[in-house]
């Protein structure tokens, strides 16, 4: 198995929204796969036909496109493989590993009240009847699981974990209606697509007990398997609908970038040293499924802002300008034709203190305004005649400025200020004012460099033009 090379999977369930622990479980496996030069493949389980909707595949598929995590292979769609799974059931009733069972409801409801009074699994008397004395009825197909005896497994986040075969039933692998069980389509198309790592949440570690057995009882080697703890709330309880988000989808929506979610969420149960900020290739460099922690990890809001708004101040101001075109627009801001343009621009001015690319919208919105601005009541009551008289000086000198760079504007406003023998807080809150027509803005040489010269001088004349 250790010769073989690595390929991980992820296998959700179309339920309509891409769970957060979901999208740690592929980044693990994608992180794996990437670290040991592998494979990382993804396959619906979509054999709930109900909730198995073309949306509800949709948003898997958007999910991890949005974070990144992209299968090395095109997806394979669990329910278009139900033959292969009977095919197999057939191949472990060939090897005796699984047998018919031709209990009745009636038949099975009273062997449980039996079993459950001489504390025990439910066993079917066609175990070890022969397939001879078969009757004409309606059947499952069962695991023929060993009655003693111990299946080990030796989970690479768990440590080893012991399951008494005594305390497995004969699980169902077949329905009357020839339909394949979880379990069994687990194994059968793991193991054809070559599955080496199964890494996934632990609410399953009871299943890799049985899903051994399966192998087992198809001749195949099991996987290691990896289970991952449960992602909490920040209060340490199971994660709910109070914590908050829960989707990958709302995330997106809250104006998180993909990168910070990843830096995140690897931060979820795995962690190198003390670092907080890594990139992909560090975290693909240092990542080993050995290191992720047993125990649960906790959502914490205030570091995944403080990532994000590290990874904001590293993007490209073009791609931020598209996010942040799209906020605007679902926001319904008219936008003009240059605003993409208006946006790269001004974007590397305000995305300091911004958490979310929301935060760095709201930055934007005086660069988007158009001349001439609204101003409000509290901007016209600054506008006296004194100051209008002295932002038409200031004009002057500011359209005089060698260069429109912040060091050189900044100069030009210390020097009016003193040679107008007033402090720069006369001067700052109208010019801003002016400038921003009331929406947050940068400081005074921030927001002139980042309205740029023409529409800054512009600004300036229509609230020198106004009348009084
Ligand atoms: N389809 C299962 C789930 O969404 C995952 C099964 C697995 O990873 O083995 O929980």
């Amino acid at each position: 198995m250790s010769d073989r090379p690595v390929v991980t999977r992820i296998a959700p369930s179309p339920t309509g929204a891409m769970h957060i622990g979901t999208a740690r479980t592929a980044l693990f496996n994608w992180l794996y796969a990437r670290h040991t030069g592998g494979k990382f493949l993804l396959r619906i389980e979509d054999t709930d036909r109900e909730r198995s909707t073309q949306d509800a595949v949709q948003v898997i598929f958007d999910g991890l496109a949005w974070l990144g995590l992209e299968s090395d292979e095109t997806p394979v769609f669990q329910a278009s493989r139900a033959e292969r799974h009977r095919v197999a059931v057939d191949e472990m009733l060939a090897r005796g590993s699984a047998y018919r069972d031709y209990m009745t409801p009636d038949e099975l409801e009273a062997e449980r009240t039996l079993a459950r009074a001489e504390g025990r699994v439910v066993r079917s008397p066609w175990r070890d009847l022969s397939p001879n004395d078969a009757p004409d009825r309606p059947f499952v197909v069962r695991l023929k699981c060993p009655l003693e005896g111990e299946t080990p497994i030796d989970d690479q986040v768990k440590g080893p974990v012991r399951f008494h075969n005594k305390d497995l039933d004969d699980l169902i692998l077949l329905r009357t209606d020839g339909t394949p069980t979880y379990n069994l389509a687990v194994v059968v198309d793991d193991h054809e697509m070559g599955v080496t790592h199964v890494i996934r949440g632990d609410d399953h570690l009871n299943n890799a007990a049985r899903q051994t057995l399966i192998y087992e009882g198809l001749g195949w080697t099991p996987p290691v398997w990896a289970h991952l703890p449960l992602i909490h709330g920040p209060d340490g309880t199971k994660l709910s609908k109070r914590h908050g988000a829960q989707a990958v989808s709302e995330f997106a929506d809250m104006g998180y970038l993909p990168e910070a979610m990843r830096n995140y969420l690897a931060k979820l149960g795995w962690g190198h040293g003390d670092d907080e900020i890594f990139t992909d290739e560090q975290a693909v460099g240092w990542f080993d499924i050995k290191d992720v922690v047993g125990a649960p990890a906790r959502l914490d809001w205030a570091k995944l802002n403080h990532l994000n708004n590290h990874f904001i101040r590293l993007a490209e101001p073009a791609r931020l300008a598209k996010l942040v075109a799209e906020i605007h627009r679902s926001r319904d801001w008219p936008l003009h034709d240059d605003h993409l343009a208006v946006l790269e621009h001004v974007i590397p001015f305000v995305r300091d203190g911004a958490k979310t690319t929301l935060e760095l919208a709201d930055a934007t919105v005086f660069a988007l305004k158009r001349r001439p601005l609204e101003l409000p009541q509290k901007a016209l009551d600054l506008l006296t005649e004194e100051t209008r008289a002295r932002l038409a000086r200031l004009r002057q000198a500011l359209a005089a400025a060698p260069v429109w760079e912040v060091p050189a504007l900044e100069a030009v406003n210390r020097e009016f200020a003193e040679s107008e023998g007033v402090g720069l807080g006369k001067i700052g809150p109208p010019l801003r004012a002016v400038l921003s027509g009331g929406s947050p803005a940068p400081d005074l040489a921030g927001a002139l460099v980042s309205l740029g010269k023409h529409e800054s001088l512009g600004r300036l004349d229509d609230a020198l033009s106004l009348t009084s």
